[in-house]
C-alpha cells in the first residue's frame, strides 16, 4: 500500500512538473527554431544579420513581431545580449537593432539614446509608437539589413513610445530629440515588418 502511495506521489510529481514546464512562457515566447538560433552562440557572440536582399531573410524582415511575455526567460536574456554584441560589432556598428534583423520575430529592440549623456544603448521590449508628431522631416537613413543602400526617409520629429524594460516594468515617454525619435521609428518599423525603403 505504501509503495502504491509513493508511486502515485511520484507520478503526480512528475506530471505536475511536466505540466508546469509545458505551460512555461519560454515555450510560448520562442519557437524551437528561435531557441536553436538564439543558443547557437554565447552571450559574447554576435548573431548573423538578416539581409533584405536574401529572399528567405526578407520573409522574416517582413513579418510582424509578437510580444514578450516572460521577462525571466534565459533565452530572452541571451537574445538581448547577443543583439547588443551585433549592433556594437566594430566591423558593422549600428545605432539600433531589432530582433527580426537577427531572425527572431519578437518585439525586442536596442536603441542608441543620443538624447542621453554618453549616448547609451538601451534595450526595450514590447515597444510601440502611440503617437507621431504631425510635422515630418526627410532624414538620411540606412539599415544593417540593407547593406550598401542609403536614402532619405520621412520621419516624425517626435514620437510617444511605450515599452517594457527587461525588469518587466512598463513605461511610456515622448522622444523629442529628432535623431533618437528617428531611431525609435526605424527600429519599431522593423517590428511591424517595415523597412526604411517603405518610408522614402
Ligand atoms: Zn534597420
Amino acid at each position: 500500500m505504501k509503495k502504491i502511495f509513493l508511486l502515485s506521489a511520484f507520478v503526480l510529481g512528475v506530471f505536475t512538473f511536466l505540466s508546469c514546464y509545458d505551460k512555461g512562457n519560454d515555450v510560448l515566447d520562442f519557437s524551437i527554431s528561435d531557441i536553436e538560433l538564439i543558443t547557437s552562440g554565447t552571450a559574447n557572440q554576435k548573431m548573423r544579420v538578416y539581409n533584405y536582399f536574401v529572399y528567405s531573410d526578407s520573409l522574416v524582415l517582413r513579418k510582424n513581431s509578437s510580444t514578450i511575455s516572460d521577462f525571466n526567460s534565459n533565452y530572452l536574456k541571451l537574445l538581448i545580449d547577443r543583439m547588443y554584441k551585433t549592433v556594437t560589432d566594430p566591423q558593422h556598428p549600428g545605432v539600433g537593432i531589432a530582433a527580426p534583423q537577427v531572425g527572431i520575430n519578437k518585439r525586442v529592440i536596442w536603441v542608441k539614446r543620443y538624447d542621453k549623456t554618453g549616448a547609451p544603448f538601451e534595450c526595450y521590449l514590447n515597444s510601440y509608437i502611440t503617437a507621431y508628431s504631425d510635422t515630418t522631416k526627410l532624414r538620411s537613413d540606412g539599415c544593417l539589413s540593407i547593406p550598401g543602400v542609403s536614402g532619405s526617409s520621412w520621419r516624425a520629429i517626435w514620437v510617444d513610445v511605450s515599452y517594457d524594460l527587461a525588469d518587466g516594468t512598463h513605461h511610456s515617454e515622448r522622444i523629442v530629440h529628432e535623431y533618437t525619435a528617428h531611431i525609435f521609428q526605424h527600429e519599431i518599423d522593423h517590428l511591424n515588418g517595415m523597412v526604411f525603403l517603405d518610408r522614402m
